[in-house]
């Protein structure tokens, strides 16, 4: 059954998906790649959609797959599907030209962090509506962090009780990513740096360790036992 979107929410979540997931090992563009027998991109529309905040999502998809992306996405739940770019930043560009008119928070997410759950998105959310002009969830880092030479010789240890771990969605008032996008140089892995640059703050709320980045072959085998437990 197709999940209904809120029409009075106020929200926009852009779902950069055109990577191809080099880092997966062979095969289709990680956003298509099954996790427990549907595609990531799957799972993470239906996540989004039981967010209760969410009026509107587009999914950036690779440029040669859009229309099957359309098809596979309309049983989930309504999704606008554009061209992705050759970077994520391009990607998150062309979706976010394609957000209507209405809602003014829009979020990034990543559509390889499939078990996002929908309490993450409404919280990073919540926290641009009480004021935040852009919102990160983050996470402790719990290894030592030792900054290295080209040699790999260590140079130093960084203290990481300053350090956090940055995990999607991202949040932002709608005005202040579209400034950021606009005035971009340089391709940046994330969309609070663009946004850093502009001179606004960016705030931190929690992050969930089930908002895990799918990039290596060991991230997907997690994610299917995580599924299997019930996330
Ligand atoms: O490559 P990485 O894992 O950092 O990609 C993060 C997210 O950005 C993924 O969901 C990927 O599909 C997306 N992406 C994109 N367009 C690109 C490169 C990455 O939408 N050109």
């Amino acid at each position: 059954m197709t999940a209904q979107l809120n029409p009075r929410g106020d929200v926009a979540v852009l779902v950069p998906a055109a990577g191809a997931g080099v880092r997966l090992g062979p095969g289709a563009p990680k956003a298509l790649r099954p996790l427990a027998g549907e595609p990531l991109l799957v799972h993470v529309v239906r996540r989004i959609a039981a967010a209760p905040s969410v009026h509107t999502i587009v999914v950036a998809a690779p440029a040669a797959d859009v229309e099957p992306v359309r098809a596979m996405l309309a049983p989930i739940a309504p999704v606008i599907v554009v061209a992705g770019g050759a970077e994520r930043q391009a990607s998150v560009a062309a979706a976010l030209a394609a957000v209507p008119a209405g809602p003014e928070i829009v979020l990034v997410h990543d559509a390889a962090r499939a078990l996002t759950p929908p309490e993450l998105v409404e919280s990073v959310a919540g926290a641009v509506r009480a004021g935040h002009d852009a919102v990160i969830p983050v996470l402790p880092v719990v290894d030592t962090i030792k900054e290295v030479d080209a040699g790999e010789v260590v140079l130093g240890t960084v203290d990481r009780s300053a350090l956090r771990a940055v995990q999607t969605p991202q949040g932002f008032r709608r005005s202040v990513l579209a400034a950021a996008h606009a005035a971009a140089r340089d391709p940046l892995t994330d969309d609070a740096g663009l946004v850093e640059k502009q001179g606004v703050p960016v705030v931190c709320v929690p992050g969930s360790e089930y908002a895990l980045k799918v990039t290596r072959p060991f991230d997907l085998a997690l994610a299917e036992h995580l599924l299997v437990a019930g996330a």
